[in-house]
Formats: C-alpha cells, sequence, structure tokens
C-alpha cells in the first residue's frame, strides 16, 4: 500500500461511544486494517466481550483462547495473546473471548483496576505504530482502562436522531479520567458513520456535530454501505473484502487523515483520494 508519515510513538486509539450500534467495532477493525494497508503496524485490542472485532478479523476467540481477558485478570503478558489478522500484512488483534463479561465485576476487586491494561500496553516490546481499542457500548471499568491506556479517544457518531445523545456523559468521563489518572487524555477525533449525505437528517446532524466539536471532526465521512456490513461475516475487513468500494475507500481516507494529523500536517480534502 502507499505510505504515509509514521507516528514517532505509538499511537493508542480508544474507539469509544456508549451507545451500541454506532459503527465503533466496524470503525476499528476497519480503521486499523487502512493504517496497516498504509504502511503503519497496527494492533487492534478487542475489549468488548461479544469478541466482534476479533470475528471481524478473521481472530480465532473461543472460550479456550488466550486473550485480553487473561492479560487483565490475570496479568498474562499483552505479547502471549496477540495473533496476526490473516490476509493484512502489519496487523495483530488481542482478541476478545466471552469470559471478559465477567471481567467487568472482577476487576472491582483487583489492585490497580483502572490501570491493568495501561501497565499490560507498557510492557509490550514489539514496536508499533497505533493501537487500537475497540470499547464495550458501556461506561464501565473495561472502557476506563482503556482510556487510562490510551491519550486519544475517538467516537464514531451516526448521523441519526438522538445522535448527540448521551455523548455527554463521555465526555464527562473523559474528563475525569483525564483530571485524576491520565493527563494525556483528549477527545482527538469524531467520525461520522453511516452517512447518508443525501437526506436532510444526515446533514442537519453532520452540521450539529461539526459546529460542537469543530476540528476534531474529520472531513472524510463513512457511508452507508451494504459492502461494510457484509465483510465481518466472512472474517474480513472491508479492505479485503472488497477493496475498491466506497467503503473500503473512506476508511482508507479517513485513515490518511488520522495519520497526516499527527505528525502535525494540514488534511486538504481537495487532495483526497476519493470524490466522497
Ligand atoms: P458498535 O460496535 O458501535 O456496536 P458496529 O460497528 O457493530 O457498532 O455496527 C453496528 C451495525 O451496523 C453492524 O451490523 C455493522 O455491520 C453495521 N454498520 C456499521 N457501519 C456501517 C456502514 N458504514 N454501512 C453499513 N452498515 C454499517
Ligand atoms: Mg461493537
Amino acid at each position: 500500500g502507499e505510505g504515509l508519515p509514521r507516528p514517532e510513538q505509538t499511537r493508542v486509539i480508544v474507539v469509544a461511544n456508549q451507545k451500541g450500534g454506532v459503527g465503533k467495532t466496524t470503525t476499528t477493525v476497519n480503521l486499523a486494517a487502512s493504517l496497516a494497508v498504509h504502511g503503519g503496524r497496527v494492533l487492534v485490542i478487542d475489549l468488548d466481550p461479544q469478541g466482534n472485532a476479533s470475528t471481524a478479523l478473521g481472530i480465532d476467540h473461543h472460550a479456550e483462547v488466550p486473550s485480553i481477558y487473561d492479560v487483565l485478570i490475570d496479568s498474562k503478558p499483552l505479547a502471549e495473546v496477540v495473533q496476526p489478522v490473516p490476509d493484512v500484512e502489519g496487523l495483530f488483534c488481542a482478541p476478545a473471548t466471552i469470559d471478559l463479561a465477567g471481567a467487568e465485576i472482577e476487576l472491582v476487586s483487583l489492585v490497580a483496576r483502572e490501570s491493568r491494561l495501561q501497565r499490560a500496553i507498557q510492557a509490550y516490546e514489539h514496536p508499533l505504530d497505533y493501537i487500537l481499542i475497540d470499547c464495550p457500548p458501556s461506561l464501565g471499568l473495561l472502557t476506563v482502562n482503556a482510556l487510562v491506556a490510551g491519550a486519544e479517544v475517538l467516537i464514531p457518531i451516526q448521523c441519526e436522531y438522538y445522535a448527540l445523545e448521551g455523548l455527554g456523559q463521555l465526555l464527562r468521563n473523559v474528563d475525569l479520567v483525564r483530571g485524576h489518572l491520565n493527563p494525556a487524555l483528549h477527545v482527538s477525533t469524531i467520525l461520522l458513520t453511516m452517512y447518508d449525505g443525501r437526506t436532510r437528517l444526515a446533514s442537519q446532524v453532520a452540521e450539529e456535530v461539526r459546529t460542537h466539536f469543530g476540528d476534531e471532526v474529520l472531513r472524510t465521512s463513512i457511508p452507508r454501505s451494504v459492502r461494510i456490513s457484509e465483510a465481518p461475516s466472512y472474517g474480513q475487513t472491508v479492505l479485503t473484502y472488497d477493496p475498491g468500494s466506497s467503503g473500503a475507500l473512506s476508511y482508507l481516507e479517513a485513515a490518511r487523515e488520522i495519520a497526516l494529523k499527527g505528525v502535525g500536517v494540514s488534511y486538504d480534502p481537495a487532495q483526497a483520494h476519493i470524490g466522497a
């Protein structure tokens, strides 16, 4: 793939929104694959007990597989659970198994319960350009572990009614974690997902989001695309499932925008590689 500037240090990006079905998992896996296709080394950490990100990447995550649960609860080194993603060079996944559902409760009584993921990442010695963390649809201890481990929060927003509802709670949690546990934490990126520019509602919501968040909102939005929704059932990202589709191209473009922003290069939508 086409090379992009690589960050000087590993960028840890937390993909969060406590609403379900807004495109967190879809964004995590397709953005991660796009960054890898652009030449980066990328790790996806699946922090949702549903394991949808693991499934979408074609990663085995049945109950016996070493997983992020073992890392969080039994202090297993992250390197012992990371698997290479088939067919995408430079892309890796730390899978979630169903026992992660119990971790939310089990973490409560452990020491350093909010920073167990951060410690595991700090001890991981393999070089990486990006770590993307797929969060569950809640603001419990799993999501707090992600917010402590990362500096950047990426919020996918679906352009529908009530898109901004509930975001206040996420933003307050980000402020709390920044104030008490992780001074570097900030919302770096808002991504509009399942965007249908032909509807008035979608463009109204998009405008509202841009007014509210300004420069954090990526110029690239992700269109509603059947190819994007089909890919996970083949254990593939849309990048390998249908590389020429509008969904694949928009995630590649969003990845380009994120990579350029990270090295302080301003992104010019007129130079976009797609006409979206
Ligand atoms: P979350 O992780 O926030 O719960 P998902 O990423 O699982 O959300 O997406 C919810 C549903 O929407 C899934 O069925 C997914 O395939 C579908 N979906 C996500 N993004 C798109 C898109 N751009 N176009 C069409 N369907 C999408
Ligand atoms: Mg999900």
